[in-house]
């Protein structure tokens, strides 16, 4: 999971690099949570945007997005994850 330290990636970046499935990728992400938090890191999610509009979507959702709930776009860049280090931590 050393992909995710510095700029992120989305999930289906991991998956293709990892060649596991999301869903598999999910439960990794939740392990690699929790080992975070005993080094003082976490991870952290750059929230899907929509590229027309600029919509954000929470960052509650690893997922993809299918389309804006504004502007019913289905030009959307995927949410990215990535591990914070313990400096941003607040
Ligand atoms: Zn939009």
């Amino acid at each position: 999971m050393n992909y995710l330290v510095g700029d992120g990636m989305s999930l289906n970046q991991l998956s293709r690099l990892t060649r596991k499935t999301v869903k598999e990728l999910e439960s990794d992400l939740n392990h690699l949570e929790k080992s975070l938090k005993h080094k003082g890191a976490k991870l952290g999610i750059d929230p899907a945007l929509c590229r027309k509009c600029g919509f954000e979507f929470p960052t509650t959702k690893l997922h993809k997005p299918s389309r804006c709930p504004e502007c019913k776009a289905t030009w959307i860049q995927e949410p990215k994850i990535f591990v914070k280090d313990k400096v941003e931590l607040d």
